[in-house]
């Protein structure tokens, strides 16, 4: 038996076998070649190959998520018969004598460059499609094609780092659970599996993903961050009853459904949800949520090769609003950059991508991309009880030009003769130090706040939140920190707003009778955590 030891992001013991998956870029080295014909036949065998494993994901897609997603197999199974990009590549192999993957790669860079030149965003776009292609057609070329959907059924897998994309698609009923050699506990990896109920442990260190192999048994602790690879009957017997435990915790929590949020001495307290996808709504009524404090829209994005079209979110939107009969829906605009990344926005490489081009910074300088999203959110505000909510504001001006640009969108559905709510909530996330200090200006722009605490901890302490290493440089409990929520709830409450907090600090029970004593209005949580949250509420009594 070996044991490792990462950050537990969801806290649950989870038996089953490792499944490794190394995540590498293909490299492609230029070999000079004299059998030509051996060469293009190489190259006519790979693409069929792959033609064919498209045509597999593409038949699973449809099942899985329905034909519009899928359609974008059906465009790569196109782009790879099209004429340009294999005679592009036959001629290479035949004029240059050079290797078949290495004329892959070139075509692909050719292309790649030529449509992210084009003016046209959808164009661009392709150049993902190109590179994707590309990289599956040299797997096959190398025999190296590693499928996400070809997992083995029930798995523990065990990768260098996820990206927000990546856990977006994760097969729940085939991942038992994740390990990560690297990530930290803030990123939207973890926040994903989080909110999602998937237990996952991050950073375990490089050596880990070495030493173990494909097949081992292991067994994960969620609440410790510990995991044993062979374990021996001792410790599985100790970490099931440990898992018994908390199962009967979380029975016991059940009873509090229906039952209000409120302290002994009588305040009350909204505790909503936080969501990344449409499918969350069942855990977020399962545990009883009074609304949904954040859906994070962007992750619509990132499940998607290309810009979802007004049509696709409208109805995820309405989805959402229907689905919570008339209770609150806080959405979250388009939140997209820094470590959550959808390759067709092409944003370029960044020193320092958390200080750079994301949220609402892309939606001002792009308003056609923001206003897509607007017009669908607002259509579908008929459905329910809408907020909209604008993530990484800085500055009066931001907030001036978002409700310009809404009163635009307004004025156009009325021309249109298109229905949309006058009861639409208005609000930003207070998530930058800056806006916590203009907040007494900004709350009387808006109708509420919501603190995101993951960013307002990372630019407060100046700790990048992905960086692991620097955990203890980073108290989250700072008081820097907790001095800019208590001000922005004095100015929110000045103004007659209300404010709420969406970070994961929310759910932080340690902190519960501060934030209700500060005046906080709403809590936002992963839906697993609401009722554990109503219990600490319960159980307070603020007249003491
Ligand atoms: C936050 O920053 O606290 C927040 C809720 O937004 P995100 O985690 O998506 O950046
Ligand atoms: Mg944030």
């Amino acid at each position: 038996m070996r044991k490792y030891r990462g950050r537990g992001v969801y806290g649950a013991v989870v038996i089953g076998k490792i499944s490794i998956l190394k995540k590498q870029s293909p490299f492609v080295e230029y070999v000079h070649i004299t059998d030509i014909k051996t060469e293009k036949e190489r190259v006519k065998a790979a693409r069929l190959k792959t033609i064919q494993q498209l045509e597999a994901i593409y038949e699973r897609a449809l099942k899985q998520v329905g034909e519009e997603e899928a359609q974008i197999f059906k465009i790569h199974i196109m782009m790879l018969e099209e004429e340009e990009y294999h005679h592009s590549i036959e001629n290479m192999i035949e004029d240059q004598s050079i290797n078949a993957e290495y004329a892959v790669k070139v075509t692909s860079d050719k292309l790649i460059k030529k449509f992210t030149q084009m003016e046209d965003i959808y164009i661009q776009a392709r150049a993902e499609d190109i590179r994707d292609i590309s990289n599956r057609l040299i797997a096959n070329l190398t025999d190296t094609v590693i499928d996400r959907n070809s997992l083995d059924d029930k798995v523990i897998l065990c990768t260098d780092d996820l990206v927000p994309s990546e856990t977006v698609f994760m097969d729940k009923d085939k991942v038992l659970a994740f390990v990560t050699a690297y990530g930290s506990l803030n990123s939207h990896t973890a926040i994903l599996a989080r909110n999602r109920n998937i237990p996952a442990i991050v950073g375990v260190g490089e050596n880990f993903l070495n030493e173990v192999k494909d097949g081992s048994e292991v067994i994960i602790d969620g609440f410790t961050g510990e995991i044993f690879v062979d374990p021996d009957e001792k410790i599985k017997e100790k970490l099931f009853a440990k898992q018994k435990k908390e199962e009967e915790k979380k029975d016991i929590l059940q009873t509090l459904k229906g039952k209000e949020n409120v302290t002994i001495d009588g305040k009350k307290i909204d505790i909503f949800a936080n969501i990344g996808s449409v499918d969350d709504v069942d855990l977020v009524l399962l545990n009883d949520a009074g609304g949904i404090g954040l859906f994070r829209s962007e992750f619509l994005y990132l499940e998607n090769k290309d810009y979802p079209t007004e049509e696709q979110q409208f109805h995820a939107y309405k989805k959402v609003l229907e689905n919570m009969n008339g209770k609150q829906v806080i959405i979250r605009t388009l939140d997209i950059g820094a470590d959550k990344q959808a390759d067709y926005f092409h944003i370029k490489k960044e020193e320092n991508p958390a200080l750079g081009y994301r949220a609402i910074r892309i939606c001002l300088t792009c308003p056609q991309i923001f206003k897509t999203q607007l017009r669908a959110l607002f259509r579908a505000s008929i459905y329910g009880s809408l907020g909209i909510m604008f993530p990484m504001i800085t500055s009066v001006w931001e907030v001036e030009k978002i409700l310009e640009i809404c009163n635009e969108v307004k004025a156009e559905l009325k021309n249109q003769k298109i229905t949309y709510s006058e009861k639409i909530q208005i609000g930003i996330m207070i998530e930058t130090p800056a806006a916590a200090i203009i907040s007494d200006k900004l709350a009387s722009m808006v109708d509420f706040f919501s603190v995101g605490t993951n960013d307002l901890i990372q630019y407060t302490l100046a700790c990048d939140r992905q960086n692991a290493d620097i955990e203890q440089f980073c108290d989250i409990h700072h008081e820097a920190v907790l001095k800019l929520i208590e001000m922005s709830a004095e100015n929110a409450h000045k103004n007659g707003i209300w404010i709420g907090i969406c970070g994961e600090l929310a759910a932080d029970t340690t902190l519960t009778e501060t934030f209700l004593r500060m005046g906080i209005d709403e809590l936002s949580v992963s839906p697993s955590f609401v009722l554990k949250l109503r219990d600490t509420i319960r159980k307070l009594d603020l007249s003491k």
